[in-house]
C-alpha cells in the first residue's frame, strides 16, 4: 500500500476548466501563486513529476541536508511573501489560496524541522515510485519515457547514500519504518526489473545495463545497512502528544484540536452502537429466528451483520454491479432534488490496470491541474487474483448493502461529484494542496446524506451504514489511542473487530497502517463532522434549502472545512 504513489494518494485533485469565467480577481496574487509553484517544482521535481509535470522527470533530487537547507530558505521567503500580500483585493477564493498556502508552507517548514521523518523512517527514502510513475504513464512514447528516467536510474546510487547520511545514528531509526524498508525492497527491485524489460523492448538492453547492476548494488546495499541498525532501532513509531498535535493542525486545518476530535469521536460512537443495538435487536427475529438473543451489544450485533453479509453478489459480477449502480445513483440525486450533477461529465468504471493492482478495492483515479486531457476514472479491481476464501471474506465485506454505501463514497455523491466541482472552480493551488480531511468528510457525509434522503431504506440498510460509518469513527479512535494514548496492539484489534465489527485481516492491515502513518486515519470523521455541524447550524435559519447547501459548500473546492464554513456563515 504504501508503494505505489498513485494507489496511495489517490488524489482527488481537479483539473481547472480554461473556460471557466474569471470571476473578479486580483492579478498580481494569481502570479505570485504560479511563481511559487514554478519555484518549488525547480527544488523539488518528485513533487512536480506527482503533480503530472513529466518534463521534470530528469531532474534528480537526493534526499540530502543540502536539499533540505535549499527548500527551508525557499519556503521560508515565500512564507513571508505570502504574508506580506494583504487580503483586501483577493476575491473569497483568492483568500483561500493565500491562507492554504501560508498553511501548505508551514507544514513543510515543520515537517523538515521538528517531525524530521526524514531522519527516523527510512521508509520515506524509496525512489521506486516515481521511476515506476516514469515508466508506466503514458505521457510520451516509451523510448522518451525511457530517456527520461535515465538520470534518476543512474543517480540511485548517490540517491541511497543520501538517504543513509540522513538516518539519525545511534538506532534513532524505528524498528517499524526500518522493517517496512526492506519488505519493500522486492518491490523496488521489481521495478527495475520492468525497466529492463521495457528497455529491452525498446531496444536499448545494452545501454541500461551497467545503471542498473548498479542500481541493484545500491537497493542491496541499503537493505544491508537497514538490517545492521535494525537491532538497535530504538525510536517509537508513536508519535506523542507533542508531534501529534501540531501534526494534525498541519495537515487537518481543523477548528478543533486532536483531543477534542478524539473525545467528539467517542461520544459520536456511543450514539452510532446504541442505534446499532437497537436495529440489530428489532432484525433479530427475523434475521436469525427464535434463539435468545445475547445480552451483550457486541455479540448481538455482530451476530446479525455476519448473518446479513451472507448476501452478496458472484465474485465474477462484482465490476459489472458496480457498473450498474452508477447510473441508480445518479438518477437518485437528481429525482430527490439532492444536487445538481453535471450531465456531461459521465463517470467511466474501469478495471484498475494491471500495473497499478495490490490494493484490493476501488478508488477514483484523477489527473493533476496539469494534465487536464486525461480522463477521470472510477478503477475496481476484480476479484480474479483471490482465493476462494479470500474472495468470500471480500464479498461478504462489499456486501449487498455495504458495496452500494462504497459507490456512494468513492462516486455518486462521494469523492467524484466532489472533484466535478472542485473543477469549476478553477484554483492549482486548491487542486494540488486540496484538504484531505475536506475531500474524506465529504464523502462520509454523503454517505449520511443518501441514508437520511430514503436511500436503500430499510432496517438492514440502516444497519449496515452504521457499520460503515463506525469505521471512519473508529479510525479517529484508533489513531488517537494508539499515537498518543499508548493503546497496545491486543487492543487495537479488539476494538476494530469485536467493536466494530471488521474481519480479521481488515483489522490487521489497519494495523500496519496506523504504525506506518499518523493523522490521516483521523480525517474522515473529522472532516465530516465539521461538514454536519455546519450544516445543522445552517438548517436552523429560514429559507435552508438542502440543494442549495450542497452545491455551495462544494463550490468552494477542496478547502479545509473551517475556511468554507467562515464564508458560508459569514452570508
Ligand atoms: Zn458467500
Ligand atoms: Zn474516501
Amino acid at each position: 500500500m504504501f508503494f505505489n504513489r498513485r494507489q496511495f494518494n489517490l488524489v482527488f485533485t481537479a483539473a481547472p476548466l480554461l473556460s471557466a469565467p474569471v470571476l473578479a480577481q486580483d492579478a498580481g496574487f494569481d502570479k505570485l501563486a504560479e511563481s511559487f509553484l514554478e519555484g518549488l517544482w525547480k527544488l523539488d521535481p518528485d513533487a512536480a513529476v506527482n503533480a503530472g509535470r513529466f518534463e521534470f522527470g530528469p531532474q534528480v533530487s537526493l534526499p540530502s541536508a543540502a536539499r533540505r537547507g535549499r527548500l527551508r530558505v525557499f519556503l521560508k521567503q515565500w512564507l513571508a511573501e505570502f504574508e506580506r500580500q494583504p487580503e483586501a483585493p483577493l476575491n473569497t477564493s483568492q483568500r483561500m489560496d493565500r491562507a492554504m498556502l501560508i498553511a501548505k508552507i508551514q507544514s513543510d517548514l515543520w515537517r523538515l524541522d521538528s517531525l524530521r521523518e526524514w531522519s527516523w523512517s527510512p521508509a520515506e527514502h524509496n525512489p521506486a515510485g516515481l521511476l515506476d510513475l516514469l515508466l508506466n504513464t503514458d505521457y510520451a512514447p516509451l523510448p522518451e519515457r525511457l530517456k527520461t528516467l535515465r538520470p534518476r536510474l543512474v543517480a540511485l546510487p548517490a540517491y541511497y547514500r543520501a538517504a543513509q547520511a540522513s538516518l539519525a545514528g545511534d538506532g534513532g531509526i524505528t524498528r517499524e519504518h526500518s522493517e517496512l524498508a526492506i519488505q519493500q525492497a522486492p518491490g523496488v527491485l521489481g521495478v527495475l526489473d520492468d525497466i529492463a524489460r521495457r528497455a529491452a523492448e525498446a531496444g536499448q538492453a545494452a545501454a541500461f545495463k551497467a545503471p542498473l547492476a548498479q542500481a541493484r548494488a545500491a537497493v542491496n546495499g541499503y537493505v544491508a545497512h537497514l538490517k545492521r541498525l535494525l537491532p538497535t532501532a530504538r525510536r517509537s513509531f508513536r508519535l506523542g502528544a507533542e508531534l501529534y498535535e501540531p501534526k494534525f493542525a498541519h495537515d487537518i486545518q481543523s477548528a478543533r484540536t486532536a483531543r477534542q476530535t478524539y473525545d467528539f469521536a467517542q461520544q459520536r460512537r456511543e450514539e452510532v452502537l446504541a442505534s446499532m443495538q437497537a436495529q440489530a435487536a428489532a432484525l433479530w427475529p427475523s434475521v436469525i429466528g427464535s434463539e435468545a438473543p445475547p445480552a451483550d451489544r457486541f455479540a448481538l450485533i455482530g451476530r446479525v451483520i455476519a448473518k446479513l453479509s451472507e448476501r452478496h453478489v458472484k465474485r465474477e459480477q462484482f465490476v459489472d454491479e458496480i457498473r450498474a449502480q452508477i447510473p441508480v445513483l445518479e438518477a437518485w440525486i437528481r429525482d430527490h432534488d439532492l444536487l445538481t450533477q453535471d450531465a456531461s461529465k459521465p463517470l467511466v468504471v474501469r478495471e484498475t490496470p494491471e500495473y497499478e493492482r495490490g490494493v484490493a478495492g476501488a478508488g477514483i483515479e484523477a489527473p493533476g491541474p496539469y494534465r487536464p486531457q486525461d480522463r477521470t476514472y472510477y478503477n475496481v479491481t476484480p476479484l480474479d487474483g483471490l482465493s476462494d476464501a479470500e474472495a468470500e471474506s471480500s464479498l461478504r465485506e462489499y456486501n449487498h448493502w455495504i458495496l452500494q454505501i462504497l459507490n456512494i463514497h468513492e462516486a455518486i455523491p462521494g469523492h467524484y461529484t466532489q472533484l466535478v466541482y472542485a473543477n469549476r472552480a478553477p484554483s492549482k493551488v486548491k487542486a494540488l494542496f486540496g484538504n484531505g480531511a475536506m475531500v474524506e468528510g465529504w464523502a462520509v457525509y454523503g454517505e449520511r446524506m443518501m441514508i437520511e434522503s430514503g436511500y436503500g431504506a430499510s432496517p438492514e440498510m440502516t444497519l449496515m451504514w452504521g457499520k460503515w460509518h463506525l469505521r471512519s469513527v473508529t479510525n479517529t479512535v484508533l489513531d488517537y489511542g494508539v499515537h498518543v494514548l499508548g493503546m497496545s496492539e491486543a487492543d487495537a484489534i479488539d476494538l476494530l473487530t469485536r467493536q466494530a465489527f471488521q474481519t480479521a485481516s481488515e483489522a490487521k492491515e489497519k494495523w500496519r497502517r496506523v504504525q506506518l502513518s499518523s493523522v490521516q486515519l483521523t480525517s474522515y470523521f473529522s472532516g465530516y463532522s465539521e461538514i454536519f455541524a455546519l450544516r445543522e447550524q445552517l438548517k436552523s435559519r429560514p429559507g435552508f434549502d438542502l440543494k442549495r447547501f450542497h452545491e455551495q459548500f462544494l463550490s468552494y473546492g477542496s478547502a479545509p472545512v473551517r475556511l468554507i464554513a467562515a464564508e458560508m456563515l459569514k452570508a
